[in-house]
This record gives structure tokens, sequence and C-alpha cells, in this order.
């Protein structure tokens, strides 16, 4: 079998340089015990630890042939049911990883394997670990049982103990071509084109941001619900506006994706100004994005698009929320129906 060909066995989109790094490793027996796979919510990080997982425990003799996908090792990786896996995770959406999850890790990191090769823990959003957790961690990572592999993924880096991140090999990956996600939905989810198109574009290049779209009936509402306010908000008064930042701002949960989409939809705004028309990601929305290019002045569209990753920025440094939304919604222009 070509190298190229045994690439084509893990069950992975994209990402080809570092599963071809990590299949290479793994024939010449020098897997690192630690790996940190870092890059974007659903870039890929965990699919890839996954699948070096199965690489590490899948039953077949040619080590070229893993992971086949096939056998009983590789079918209990994936459903994440093997008996030497396990997918450690924060325990909800404003939960970090605790202290106790990781002290059960190492209760489980010092017993050996119960069928393969060795045990494999995978770690999921350290950079949502307390520091408790965080530190306790790092003694594993300092002396780690011998038949243990740690597969760690973070978000942010910058957010991880340095002494955490120079005990690991750091793999940082990087957002997939829109070319390369549109493909995956339409072929490997079946997704009909046209929602293929829109959904890529939507996720930046990380297809599981795009598989999660598809699996929540609501995301399409809820982006044009989203829009719908945006659109409200320009053509509403002081009072109104202050509503809303209020109202928005009792929603902590959906917040950040409604900003965030208006600053997806105010960008290809700016994109259509700057002639990059194909570059947009609000395709279904073509007709409404050129009549505002038009409309808007490119000076102060750029100044809304700054506001916004301002105020997403804010929000993720935790300042009052309320305050941060008041600001943007009052630096917004009136659209012509309100100017006084
Ligand atoms: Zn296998």
């Amino acid at each position: 079998m070509t190298r190229e060909a045994s690439q084509l066995a893990w069950p992975v989109i994209g990402h080809e340089w570092a599963v071809r790094l990590l299949a290479q490793t793994l024939r010449h027996g020098r897997l690192s015990h630690a790996y940190l796979f870092v890059g974007p919510p659903g870039v890929g990080k965990t699919t890839l630890a996954r699948a070096l997982a199965q690489a590490m425990l899948c039953s077949q003799e040619d080590p070229a042939s893993r992971p086949c996908g096939a056998c009983r090792a590789c079918q209990l990786v994936r459903q994440d049911r093997h008996p030497d896996v396990r997918l450690v995770a924060p325990p909800g959406p404003d939960r970090a990883l605790s202290i106790e999850q990781i002290r059960e890790l190492q209760r489980e990191a010092s017993l050996s394997p119960m069928e393969g090769r060795s045990k494999v823990f995978i770690v999921r959003e350290l950079d949502r670990a307390t520091p408790q957790a965080a530190n306790a961690l790092l003694k594993t990572l300092e002396e780690p049982p011998p038949h243990v592999t740690l597969l760690l993924t973070a978000v942010q880096r910058e957010a991880l103990l340095p002494t955490v991140v120079s005990r690991c090999q750091v793999l940082a990956l990087r957002p997939l071509s829109i070319a390369v996600v549109e493909e995956a939905l339409r072929e490997r989810w079946e997704v009909a084109p046209e929602q293929a198109a829109l959904l890529a574009r939507l996720s930046g290049g990380c297809l599981g941001v795009a598989v999660a779209a598809l699996e929540d009936e609501d995301v399409g509402a809820r982006r044009q619900q989203a829009i719908e306010r945006m659109m409200h908000a320009l053509e509403a008064d002081r009072v109104t506006r202050l509503e809303l930042a209020e109202q928005l701002s009792q929603e902590p949960e959906a917040v950040r994706e409604i900003v965030s989409l208006w600053l997806g939809w105010w960008r290809d705004v700016m994109l259509i100004q700057s002639g990059c028309d194909d570059r947009i990601v609000n395709i279904d929305q073509r007709d409404v994005l050129q009549r505002a290019a038009r409309y808007w002045a490119h000076e102060r569209v750029r100044e809304i698009v700054q506001g916004l990753r301002d105020t997403l920025e804010y929000m993720e440094a935790n300042v009052n929320t309320r305050l941060a939304l008041e600001t943007l919604l009052l630096s917004l222009p009136y659209a012509p129906s309100r100017q006084a």
C-alpha cells in the first residue's frame, strides 16, 4: 500500500500533514506520550485525536493498514466505547474541567490496559480547566505511566500553562478550505449542494461547526432571527436600541453567536464593496447584501465591522455584556426612516 493510500484510511477530512506526521511516527514506534492539538472549535482536533487512538489500538497486523476502521477496536474507539480510551471533557458549556475529573483520569491511568497495547486519554478543551485541574494534569505529563498516551485539545494555546505545552508535541490545526468542507458535506453527509455551499461558508472552514449546524434544526431560524434583529436595530431609535441591548444581554448563551452572525453579515457587505463578491459567506442573502453595499458608505461599513469585532473581544474578556452591547448598538448608523 502506498503512503498516500494508507492515509486515506484515517477517518479525518483535511489536515493531511498532521495525519502523515502521526502515521509515520506511529509506524516507526516513536509516538510521544503526549500530544496537544490546538485550533478553533470544530476544526477537527478531537476527530484527529480519536483517529490516532484508532491507529494505536487497531488490530491489523500490518502497521501501515492502521487504522482499518473495521475491526472491533476501531469501531469501539469511533463510538467512544473502547475500554482503553477515555474521553474527558468539561461537563457543560459553562463548566470547567475539574480536578476531580483529572484525579479520575490519574486513577485509571495507573491501571494496566484492559485489552489494547496502551491506554489513551483524550482530554478536550484543556484551556477550560481550573488551575487546580491543569496543575494536576501537569504531574501526569511529567511522569506518565509507560502505557499511557495523553491527547489534549485546546482552542487557545496561550491559555495553557507553558509547562503543560512544553511537555507535549503540539499540532496546530488550521481551518480547511471552504471547498473541502463543501465537498465533504455533499459527499459524506449527503447535503444538498445549495445548503452545503452555505453551511461551508458559515463554518469558516471548521467542518465540525457545519456538521453541528446540520444536526441542529434551529440553527437556520436563529440565524434568520439574528439578521432580522440587526435590521430592526438599524431602523430603531435610541430607546429601542437600548432595550434590545438589555434583551440580548439576558441571553448570554446566544449573544456571542448573534454578534458573530452580525459581523459575518457586515463583513460580506464590505467584501461586496471591495469587489470580492465570490468570497461572501451569506450567499443566500446576496440581494440584500448588495443593496446594503450600495446604500452604506464604505467607511461607515468598516466602522461597523470594527465595532462588532471590538464587541466580541469585550465579551471574550468578560467585560459587562450589556454595556458592550449598548455601546455597539448606539454606534450603529441610523437607517433613513429614523434619521431626524
Ligand atoms: Zn482496526
